[in-house]
């Protein structure tokens, strides 16, 4: 049992409490260390599943056995994704240093909504790298968030009281006559649709631009689809591009769709949720041509930046317009200018929420251990190993590609005359042999098995891993159903 005196939760023998957490990092670092002897993943027993229906017991209880309970239920347990194998969805590994970094955060425990505190100077430090990185003026102003679907909501609202002005605030839109509609792609992220109908405009109005064969939105269809909305009498404001595709890992034309938007006064906002750090790589960050341009880019640190989870980000061009969509103006204006509350305007004026966790420091750590130099030869050596995934497929007949390969995203299947059953059986059967993590997606009417290699532990060997199950579970699959004929 912890032992504490009567009215805090502080340990009453620190050293004994010492000598437990060392025991507790220590466990993480040996699960960090020896992933690979593990599954990649493996379903919860029925017993598992059963310690999380107790009651709330009302007494104290131990830290060592408490731990000792994280590490049998809830550690073999887990998605994967820290695994070289998972490849499942675009889920980021995590690192050791993000880690012990999330730890410091912990036991600092700041609340960054705001004050004079050197925690929110070192986000201000995170938001001018990342003006930087995508060229954006001096002017441009952002925040950490939980991830790219708040960080796409945020910009619809400020596009929306960009439009309408920062009375909508109170009088909502529905005081408007304009009839507000907003434009993506088909392959675009459910974020998307979701964010227009949180803010109230509805996801009906989010217009589905059909995409090319590369699975990238097709301008001329953009500005079909715009003209006739405009003719309606409708007001379209905010176009979304995607930088990687969740399906396939596409990139919309930027530049094109940056060009048509000015000429057209839209938003022109990037979700680059998982895409955009390719920045970071130097032989990819030319095919992000354009992204300098966006009024606002969503993208997360969570992703292909292997920040632990949660670290999203959103950058606005003009900050003043983030202001005035999120602040209250009683409040920041009148700030103090010495103090711990000064140091106006805070976080907690720039988006929804005022409790706030330090996001900013894990990300600072990894960007400042490993560099950004690595970080970028990183992202650029999953898009390597999706080549070689590539190659293992054409090199395979009895494997189809089923789309372009645009960056770390590769969908293929196993030729079949049932080959949408089989291949979804043939997924189901690799994650349960905990040899790898692939997901499905369907593409036109097909299903692919989708591998997303997002995690810097993944090598050539677990792609070969990967190929490998596939191949062997398809081929019994497949002669099963021959002698089941
Ligand atoms: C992952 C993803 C999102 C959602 O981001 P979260 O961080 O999960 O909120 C949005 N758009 C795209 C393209 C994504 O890949």
């Amino acid at each position: 049992m912890l032992k504490t005196s009567d009215n805090t939760l502080d340990p009453d023998d620190w050293p004994a409490f010492r000598a437990q957490g060392h025991q507790m990092l220590d466990d993480m670092l040996d699960y960090l260390e020896h992933l690979r002897t593990q599954p990649v993943w493996q379903p919860q027993p029925q017993a598992v599943r059963g310690t999380f229906r107790q009651q709330l017991d009302d007494s104290p209880g131990d830290l060592a056995e408490t731990h000792d309970l994280f590490m049998k239920t809830i550690l073999p347990y887990a998605v994967g994704n820290t695994h070289p194998g998972f490849m499942g969805w675009v889920h980021g590994g995590g690192t050791p240093v993000g880690m012990l970094a999330d730890m410091l955060a912990a036991g600092l425990n700041a609340n960054l909504g705001g004050r004079d505190q050197a925690p929110v100077e070192l986000e201000r430090q995170l938001v001018q790298w990342v003006r930087g990185l995508f060229g954006f003026p001096e002017t441009a102003g952002g925040l950490l968030v939980s991830g790219t679907s708040m960080a796409n909501l945020i910009s619809v609202l400020i596009a929306r009281t960009a439009l309408l002005g920062a009375s909508v605030r109170r009088t909502g839109i529905a005081a408007s006559t304009q009839r507000l509609v907003a434009y993506t792609s088909t392959s675009a992220h459910l974020s998307i649709a979701q964010a227009m109908d949180i803010a109230g405009i509805g996801s009906d109005a989010l217009r589905m631009i059909p995409v090319n064969g590369d699975y990238q939105m097709d301008v001329a269809a953009l500005a079909e689809a715009i003209a006739a909305d405009k003719q309606a009498g409708l007001t379209p404001f905010f176009i979304a591009a995607t930088v990687g595709t969740v399906d396939v890992g596409a990139i919309d034309p930027l530049s094109a769709i940056a060009e048509f938007a000015r000429r057209e006064k839209l938003w022109f906002h990037v979700d680059g949720a998982y895409g955009a750090l390719a920045i970071l790589a130097p032989d990819l960050a030319p095919r992000l041509q354009g992204i300098g341009l966006a009024d606002s880019l969503a993208f997360d640190f969570h992703k292909w930046g292997q920040v632990p989870y949660d670290a999203g980000f959103i950058l606005v061009r003009d900050s003043r317009q983030q202001l005035d969509t999120f602040a209250s103006p009683a409040a920041y204006l009148m700030r103090e200018t010495r103090g711990l509350a000064a140091g106006s305007p805070w976080p907690c004026d720039l988006g929804p929420e005022l409790s706030r966790s330090f996001r900013a420091l894990k990300t600072w750590f990894t960007i400042k251990v490993y560099g950004a130099e690595k970080l970028g030869h990183i992202i650029a050596n999953t898009c390597l190993l999706a080549q070689h995934l590539e190659q293992r497929i054409a090199a395979s007949p009895q494997l189809e590609l089923l789309a372009p390969v645009a960056l770390n995203i590769v969908c293929f299947r196993y030729r079949s005359a049932d080959a949408n059953r089989i291949n979804a059986e043939i997924t189901v059967a690799v994650q349960e042999s905990g040899i790898a993590a692939p997901s499905t997606t369907l593409l036109h009417g097909k299903l692919a098995i989708r591998a997303a290699i997002v995690n810097h532990r993944t090598t050539a060997d677990d792609i070969d891993a990967l190929v490998n199950a596939v191949l062997d579970f398809g081929n019994r699959l497949t002669t099963q159903a021959q002698d089941n004929r």
